[in-house]
């Protein structure tokens, strides 16, 4: 009797295995759970936690030395990088930007399969951030992808077969999803961004199995007034429409886009969403002055199996400058005043630093974690901040920290339980908000309600200085207890990289200007450097493989802050993606990047009959964000040594033809007329006459 029993356990044990090693990626709960503590990383920020801590210690001071490339891999795009791998039963899957998805042996870095969405190259324009995509979720032998025209799509993680595809938004308005998806109990939950051109945010949770919709949960009020049947109905009735009065929201959706952060507490079977910021910013045009304009810059805490609302804590109330509170949101447990409180943490834009009680949502506490002038505290009574009476620019122009790129952006920061610390990439970005006088909604434009006329460059070169020398960036240590830096780590470049601790008592970074970095996490001396020759701006994971540690990351500068204000970033060509993957002992090598100059074009016998002045205007309403103050980006084309310039024809063939919709430039013949066009390339060629007369640029890092 015992031996057959013992016979049928082994049998059952046998099968099991045998399943498991047919279906590659069957990741459940408990899998998930236990990726806290071992050589696995099976979700975006590693497990449910969410902490980024590998438990790893085999790479440390002792031999960081030895580090060296194990495998790399190069990719079909030059646009940003900004995904987190996975590696899961010996396969690592990663996306690139356009929301292509890559499967690849974690050993040897062979290419198993890859997967292209053929995602439209028109729908960069709802792109604010460029065309990234920050990475997959796999759960029982599927792999989740959300594109950037908002399909939500299952792979067969061995193949990489499309299994379903579901659309999550309406492709008529300018919605995008660069999010990577998180699985909770059979559900794959996506939300999408889209705020700065308005749109009305939400988050989904579909079926694993079917990718049938369950639950839709919306972060703003319906416009119509009407309920929406939706998870979202009854706390918008109970709390949320009350908070939103008059204003342009009715035209744009409001905002409020869950466009990143999720974390889920599996004990309290609470999930955790960051939400973003308003549409337009600028709260008087958005509601009138008036409301708190729930669940805008909130974290939402919500029940996973219906979307239930359980509570909210909103970090930036009538938010009115881009303050998302979509930026990573990790959960620990703490011990504070001698007790051990369940929190969640997060370093939103705003520049405080929040620790909150995750069962409940009371703050425990929240301090500025860099030099803010929005706010003077917060009152721990209440949860508001303090603010600065002028921050809300209605009355004049306020040049304020930070801007709306953030103190911290979504480059995830990383928590190690033993040190005790939070690691945050951070950003200081000052902007000069004012309001956008007589600016009026324009259905699939930038909607923000802020003058970027203003924000063009200085004309004068010592107070172009002035002001670059403002922005940078640290990687800062911060005592999330105590609430206090411990140390920082400054970088050249404001934009930089996500971060990865581990139980080797190490920070890794990357950084914009290309190097690859490991530092003490006790005290963060840097301890070791690789130059990948290209930005990083994606953080680092780590795993484990037959006995060996790996660090991998995606090298490759883009999103945001590279297009937005490319002055203040390293001048490169854009170079070609990579997936890099380091060992001790590690002796690979990648070759230097071809790089070409953009040659110089001839504008002598170049004219053009438009209005240079209200070409100035135009391009820094329409082609800024993309383009870069006085067309200062050589990052997505640069304008000013582009031969579209050259003529009348090839420059309107592209602005209202879109003759380079494929690249991401779609026609702007909604928003310009041909006689703008020729206005703002009128203004284009004065800039392109400056750089021509110019000193050189500096030739980009080889690789090492
Ligand atoms: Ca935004």
């Amino acid at each position: 009797m015992k031996l057959i029993r013992w016979g049928v356990a082994l049998a059952l044990a046998l099968s099991m295995a045998a399943c498991q090693k047919s279906s590659p990626g069957n990741v459940d709960a408990k899998r998930l759970e236990a990726a806290a503590t071992n050589g696995e990383w099976l979700s975006y920020g590693k497990d449910y936690n969410e902490q980024r801590f590998s438990p790893l210690d085999k790479v440390n001071a002792s031999n960081i030395k030895d580090l060296g490339l194990a495998w790399y891999a190069e990719f079909d795009t030059d646009r940003g990088q900004e995904a987190t791998p996975l590696m899961v039963d010996g396969v690592l899957y990663t996306t690139t930007a356009w929301s292509k998805v890559f499967a690849f042996d974690a050993k040897t870095g062979k290419q198993l399969w890859k997967y292209d969405p053929g995602v439209q190259g028109a729908k960069g324009f709802d792109a604010c951030c460029d065309v990234v995509n920050r990475g997959v979720a796999i759960w029982k032998g599927k792999v989740f992808v959300g594109t950037l025209d908002g399909r939500l799509v299952a792979l067969d993680a061995k193949t990489g077969t499309v299994a379903w595809t579901q659309q999550t938004t309406d492709n008529s308005k300018p919605y995008t999803i660069t999010g990577a998806p998180r699985v909770v109990k059979d559900k794959v939950l996506i939300g999408n961004g889209g705020a700065e051109y308005g749109v009305r945010g939400y988050i989904s949770a579909y079926d694993t199995a079917t990718g049938k919709l369950i639950w839709r949960f919306y972060t703003t009020p319906n416009p119509t007034g009407a309920a929406d049947g939706a998870a979202s109905d009854k706390v918008m009735a109970e709390k949320g429409n009350a908070t939103w009065s008059d204003g342009e929201w009715k035209q744009t959706g409001g905002g409020g886009t869950a466009w990143d952060s999720m974390a889920y507490d599996p004990q309290l079977d609470i999930m955790y969403f960051g939400i973003g910021n308003g549409t337009p910013w600028n709260h008087m045009k958005r509601s009138g002055g008036k409301g708190d304009n729930l669940f805008l810059s909130s974290i939402l805490a919500l029940k996973p199996d219906t979307g239930e609302y359980v509570w909210h804590y909103q970090t930036t109330p009538g938010e009115s400058w881009d303050y998302t509170a979509t930026q990573h949101i990790m959960l620990a447990d703490l011990n504070i005043g001698g007790q051990p409180r369940k929190v969640l943490m997060q370093a939103p834009k705003n520049g405080f630093f929040y620790v909150i009680d995750r069962a409940t949502g009371q703050l425990i506490s929240a301090k500025p974690y860099t030099n803010i002038t929005w706010a003077t505290g917060v009152d721990q009574k209440t949860g508001r901040p303090i603010e600065n009476p002028a921050a809300r620019y209605q009355t004049s122009m306020v040049m304020q920290v930070p801007g709306p790129l953030g103190a911290h952006n979504w480059q995830p920061m990383a928590f190690n339980p033993k040190t005790g610390l939070v690691y945050i990439p951070l950003n200081v970005t000052p902007f000069a908000y004012a309001d956008d006088k007589g600016g009026t909604y324009k259905a699939g434009a930038w909607n923000v309600g802020v003058d970027f006329v203003i924000n063009s460059l200085p004309t004068d070169a010592a107070q172009l200085t002035a002001l670059t020398s403002l922005i940078k960036g640290q990687l800062l240590a911060w005592d999330p207890v105590n609430q206090k830096a411990v140390w920082t780590v400054n970088h050249p470049y404001f934009w930089n990289a996500g971060v990865l601790a581990t139980a080797g008592g190490l920070v890794f970074q990357g950084a914009a200007e290309g190097q690859f970095s490991a530092y003490d996490a006790a005290n963060g001396k840097a301890l070791w450097t690789y130059k990948t020759g290209n930005g990083v701006i994606a953080a680092p994971m780590s795993y484990e493989l037959d006995g060996e540690q790996y660090v991998a990351v995606m090298v490759g500068v883009g999103g945001g802050g590279q297009i937005s204000a490319p002055a203040s970033m390293p001048t490169r060509p854009r170079l070609p993606g990579r997936l890099m993957v380091f060992k001790v002992g590690g002796k690979a090598t990648a070759p230097d990047f071809q790089t070409t100059t953009q040659p110089a074009i001839d504008l002598t016998s170049v004219t053009s009959t438009g209005d240079v002045q209200h070409g100035f205007e135009l391009f820094h309403k329409n082609c800024q964000v993309c383009h870069g103050p006085n067309a200062s980006g050589a990052w997505l084309p640069d304008l000013k040594k582009s031969p579209m310039v050259m003529t009348a024809d090839n420059w309107k063939g592209v602005v209202i033809d879109g003759a380079s919709a494929s690249r991401g430039m779609a026609s702007f013949a909604r928003f310009l007329s041909p006689k703008d066009a020729e206005d703002i390339r009128a203004y284009v060629l004065t800039e392109a006459r400056k750089a021509a007369a110019a000193p050189a640029v500096a030739a980009p890092t080889p690789a090492g």
